[in-house]
């Protein structure tokens, strides 16, 4: 029956376009079916990183298929991220915690595929950035806005440092994305910076502007912590422009450059 709805469905949309039939007719390849599946049981069951999947013969009975595609969804889980392969005996699939950098590569190869460039990554950023702390002021979440105020805190101490400034001007934007409580452009956002910043390592701003930046990242969490979404959504748009300038006077040459995944450093 879903076979035959699946043509009369087919024949339809073919009706008004090409796209997808193709992909309709064949259905998903059964490790991406089984990697759907091993994923949904993790989240079922209420797994998190360092517990044990079954063992393979559990996993070839409870997911009804042959052992070469098994073998091939874990190893699609284990390239994103989801879980590691212990080798040897009383070895196995395990969970693990994916990160943004596992979504970075694998999107770096779909950039680095379409010719895309490192300026149109930091465009991204830009348009992305201003929304998320908009959403951070709209949700004023308590852990996350003292998280925040806690960094603000620590750099100021710091002072103008040198050696930690990479780091926390870094973590400002990674708590500004967590406290905008929207996991998937968090998550977008994380994994563009996780590009960027490997490969524009070295190109950190100089001493003179680092107090400029803090002070503009004080602007943000300021108006975060008052919910005043406007504000910080514009404070968000200046600041990245400024880097975004910064970038091109200064290394423009990086910008042009065609995003490429080896940037991404391993978790
Ligand atoms: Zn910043």
């Amino acid at each position: 029956v879903a076979a035959s709805a699946g043509r009369i469905l087919g024949g339809v949309i073919e009706q008004f376009s090409d796209i997808g039939t193709e992909a309709l007719r064949r259905g998903p390849k059964t490790a991406e079916l089984v990697a759907r599946q091993i994923v949904r049981d993790i989240v079922s069951r209420g797994l998190s990183a360092g517990d044990v999947l079954p063992s393979e013969a559990t996993m070839l009975g409870s997911y009804r298929v042959g052992r070469a595609s098994l073998r091939e969804a874990l190893r699609v889980l284990e390239i994103n991220g989801f879980v590691t392969i212990k080798p040897g005996p009383g070895g196995g699939p395990v969970v693990s915690q994916p990160s943004s950098r596992n979504f970075g590569r694998m999107s770096a190869l779909y950039f680095q595929f379409a010719g895309a460039t490192f300026r149109e990554l930091a465009q991204a950023r830009l348009a992305m950035e201003p929304v998320l702390a908009r959403l951070a002021a709209e949700r004023r979440q308590v852990e996350a806005v003292s998280a925040l105020k806690t960094l603000s805190d620590k750099v100021h101490a710091a002072g103008n440092g040198g050696g930690p400034y990479v780091e926390s001007a870094s973590l400002f934007h990674r708590l500004i994305a967590a406290a905008s409580g929207n996991r998937i452009l968090g998550l977008y956002t994380n994994a563009t910076q996780d590009i960027l910043e490997d490969r524009m390592a070295g190109t950190r701003h100089p001493p003179e502007r680092r107090q400029g930046v803090h002070a503009e990242h004080d602007l943000i969490v300021e108006a975060i912590v008052n919910g005043d979404a406007d504000v910080a959504e514009e404070h968000m748009r200046i600041h990245m422009t400024k880097f975004i300038t910064y970038m091109e006077r200064s290394f423009s040459h990086l910008l042009d450059e065609v995003v490429d995944g080896r940037w991404v450093a391993p978790n």
